[in-house]
């Protein structure tokens, strides 16, 4: 199917784009790598009146590490995280669920910033960012603000961003305690949407859970934050109990349906094994001293 017929512009500068999204927001589609925007407008799902392409905006990619942060600019494509060696050692959650997204041509042109915008309850990104507790910088010409990954997300699809504005980077703090992540998905075939997916992230104090951040994928209207079961873990040794409990309240919080991927029941246990595997993977990356 070809798409119907939009306006496209390309602009140089940040300021300029936010200048266009300020007169055109409502019926603008920002694009970045265009990997889920272009398959989108080819079914006729989203017809916009302009295409703002931002992909080529100067000092939008790459990673950066300042004030206890890790930013990740708008226009950091997959396969570049997938590739940051340096990263895998503080935030090995980030390569390994870049690694499970799509396939090499999808990561070669797609955006983390773009999936999470993308809000598919099935992107790998949200739940990511859910465990992680990160910050979306949104950019408007109105100025800047701070979007936190739990606020983000309003239903399929759709988020509370506004129209003018663009995500610019996603924040994470740096945490000084021990810790490690990990991303367990479930998927079909090589390349597909997850069954389901879990993201799981720890910062350790000695023996015991500071914090715990797990994010579900798939078994939802959105990405949901497992927020009852990181409550089980924060100040707790985590103990094989503390881990089945922690990993019984994740699923619980998962609302799956039955679809060709299988059934509600089946893939909410699915969250509890994963949960429970994910916990320990991060939790011995953590004490053995690798992210
Ligand atoms: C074959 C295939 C397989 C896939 N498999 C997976 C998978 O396994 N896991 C997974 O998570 N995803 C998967 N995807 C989805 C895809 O990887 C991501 O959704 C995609 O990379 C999004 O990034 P993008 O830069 O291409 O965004 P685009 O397609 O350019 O944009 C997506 C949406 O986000 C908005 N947007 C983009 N960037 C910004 C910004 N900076 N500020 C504000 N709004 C913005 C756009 O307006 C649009 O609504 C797959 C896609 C394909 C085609």
């Amino acid at each position: 199917m070809f798409p119907a017929a939009f306006d496209y512009a390309a602009p140089a500068t940040l300021a300029e784009a936010l200048s266009v999204l300020k007169q055109r927001g409502d019926d603008a589609k920002v694009m970045a790598g265009g990997q889920s925007l272009i398959p989108l407008l080819k079914l006729r799902f989203a017809q916009p009146a302009l295409v703002l392409d931002i992909g080529r905006l100067p000092g939008l990619a790459g990673v950066k590490r300042d004030n206890g942060h890790l930013t990740i600019g708008a226009l950091t494509r997959h396969v570049d995280l997938e590739r940051d060696t340096e990263l895998g050692k503080t935030f090995s959650i980030l390569p390994e669920a870049a690694h499970w997204i799509a396939d090499p041509l999808v990561r070669n042109r797609g955006t983390m910033a773009g999936s999470v915008c993308h809000a598919d309850p099935s992107g790998d990104w949200g739940s990511v960012i859910l465990a992680l507790n990160a910050e979306l910088v949104a950019q408007s010409s109105a100025g800047e603000r701070m979007i936190k990954a739990a606020d983000f997300f309003k239903g399929p699809f759709a988020t509370t961003l506004r129209p003018d504005e663009i995500v610019t980077a996603i924040r994470i703090a740096v945490s000084s305690a021990a810790s490690g992540g990990s991303y367990q998905k479930l998927e079909r075939k090589v390349s597909d949407f997850a069954t389901v997916a879990v993201a799981v992230q720890v910062e350790m104090d000695g023996r015991k859970v500071a914090r715990a951040g797990i994010g579900l994928t798939a078994v939802g209207e959105t990405n949901i934050k497992a927020v009852a079961a990181e409550k089980v873990l924060a100040g707790q040794e985590p103990t094989d109990e503390v881990i089945a409990e922690a990993a019984r309240q994740a699923a619980a919080a998962a609302e799956p349906k039955d679809d060709i991927r299988g059934t509600a029941a089946y893939k909410k246990d699915v969250v509890r094994v994963f949960v429970q595997r994910g916990l320990k993977a991060a939790i011995g990356r953590a004490q053995g001293g690798k992210a």
